[in-house]
Order: C-alpha cells, then structure tokens, then sequence
C-alpha cells in the first residue's frame, strides 16, 4: 500500500498501475461502511485507490469543517489489511490552489432534501468527485446509499459529463441495534447516542406502514415526523417518501420510494434512509 500526498507524486503512481482501477472516495475517519466499499472494489477490481480529502467546498459557513473528525494515522491502520492499492490524501490547496474558479454543478436533483438544507454541498461534491474522477480515472467508483442523493447526483453527473466509468452503490452498514454507521457518530456522546436512534426507528415505523399496504406517502412521512417528535433530543429538518430517480416527493408510492430523513441531535446533524418496494 502506498500512500501518497502531493499531486505531481499521484499521478506517476497512477500511471504506474496496469488492469481495471476502483475508486473509493472518502473524507477518513473511515469505519466500517467506508471499509465495504473498499472489499467491494477489491474484489472487482485489480487496483483499489482510496482517496481521503475532507473536502472544504462541500461544507457550509456554519458546518462542521473545522472539527470534522481526522485520525490519518488509524485511518491507514484499518486499510493496511485490505490490499489498497494507494492512498491519496490531497491537500486543499492542491485542489483548490489559489485563483481556482470552475464548478460542476448538477441542477434540478440538487435543489431537494440535503441541497435544500445545504445549498452549496452539492456543487462542492460534484466538483470535487470530477475532479477525482479526471485524476484518478477509475473504471468504476464506489460510493455508499448512506448518502443517498450524492449517489443519485453523481450518476446523473457522470452520465451528462460522460464520464467513462461505472458507478457502484454499496449498502449502508448499521450498528448492531440499526445506527447508521457516520464518521459523525463519533460527536454522539451520553444520551445523545441512544437519542440517535430516532432516525431507524422513525424509517422503521414508516416501512412497518408501507409493509402493511400504506400507499399514501403523506401517512409515512407523518409516521416519522411523530416519531421524531416524540424524542426530546432531537430536532427534525426534514422527512420524505420520494422519487427515487426524480427525489421529489410523492403522493401514491407506485414504483421503488426513497424514505429519508435529517434529524439534528443536539449539534450532530445525522441522515439514514431506506429504500421501499
Ligand atoms: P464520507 O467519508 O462520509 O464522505 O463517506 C465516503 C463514502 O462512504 C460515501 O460514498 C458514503 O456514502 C459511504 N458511507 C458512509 N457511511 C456509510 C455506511 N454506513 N454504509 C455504507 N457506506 C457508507
């Protein structure tokens, strides 16, 4: 495994990799979820590059960029036994180097749940993950349903940029009591932790509905919002029975639905969602 910081140094060890490449893209802390990725893309590729760049354009004026968990060191220690090819941990100046001005942005998708909570994280994502892309030129790149709308928008972006690559979605790995695996987790302390449980239970609770033959999505949204209500810890921001190629909310849930939901507890901003049907 080799690691790798500077740009000039990354792009000769990328030229220096022979057969098909799989892209995971990060931003460290790794756990669990992250480490699927990267067993994902062992096994169906001949070379696997991670990439771990907390990446500053995708978090607003009031998140969490500053505090946001690192750990380098315990970081490459859980990779080591994976057969990671190479890791690049780019700095932000070397991404953004001085006088920078393109973006990538993608439209319509971005404008619903997380972009409407967080109006400039998609266009910090979807530029940097070109960007990667270019850099990197992986035959196909992993991402986590964990985040569900970044897949969704990737897709559409490596579709409308004709990226030459595949993307995979990998499943989200949870706790073993349902807490969606987050390097944001770690901020959860005391009570918090177990408040935290609000989301699965809310997701739960709405496809219990849906499993009993609840089509209306409007009564699966209610069921979570009454959920969420009911645990004093947490602060809803919003809940929503979509699409799942279009994200806009439904009213009959016909086809496959995404339930999904961002709940603060306490200063912690959590999302967990499922897929119905
Ligand atoms: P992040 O480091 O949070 O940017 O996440 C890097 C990649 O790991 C993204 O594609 C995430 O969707 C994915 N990921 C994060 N948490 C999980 C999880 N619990 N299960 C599966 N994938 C995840």
């Amino acid at each position: 495994m080799k690691t790798i910081i500077g740009l000039d140094e990354f792009r000769l060890a990328r030229r220096a990799l022979h057969g098909t490449v799989g892209l995971v893209p990060t931003m460290g802390y790794l756990h669990e979820g992250h480490l699927s990725l990267l067993r994902r893309a062992k096994a169906e590729c001949q070379n696997v590059i991670l990439t771990i760049f907390v990446n500053p354009t995708q978090f607003g004026a009031n998140e969490d960029l500053s505090k946001y968990p690192r750990d380098l060191k315990r970081d490459l220690a859980l990779v080591e036994p994976l057969g990671v090819d190479l890791v690049w941990t780019p700095t932000a100046e070397e991404m953004y180097p001085s006088g920078y001005q393109t973006w990538v942005a993608v439209e319509a998708l971005t404008k619903k749940l997380e972009g409407a909570m967080r109006p400039s994280h998609f266009q910090g994502v979807t530029t940097v993950v070109a960007k990667l892309f270019n850099l990197t030129q992986p035959d196909k790149a992993y991402f986590g349903q964990k985040d569900a709308q970044q897949a969704t928008v990737i897709r559409q972006m490596v579709r409308d940029l004709n990226f030459p690559l595949e993307v995979a979605v990998c499943p989200i790995v949870r706790e073993a009591d349902g807490l969606a695996l987050s390097s944001r987790n770690k901020y959860l302390e005391g009570a918090d932790r177990q408040a935290a449980l609000v989301l699965f239970h809310a997701l739960n609770a709405a496809q219990e509905l849906y499993a009993h033959g609840e089509r209306h999505a409007e009564m699966l949204r209610l069921k979570m919002k009454e959920i969420i209500k009911a645990e004093r810890r947490a602060q809803m921001q919003y809940v929503s029975c979509a699409d799942m190629d279009t994200l806009e909310e439904l009213d009959l849930i016909k086809g496959k639905a995404l339930l999904s939901l961002a709940v603060f507890i306490g200063q912690t901003r959590l999302i967990d969602n499922f897929i119905l049907g």
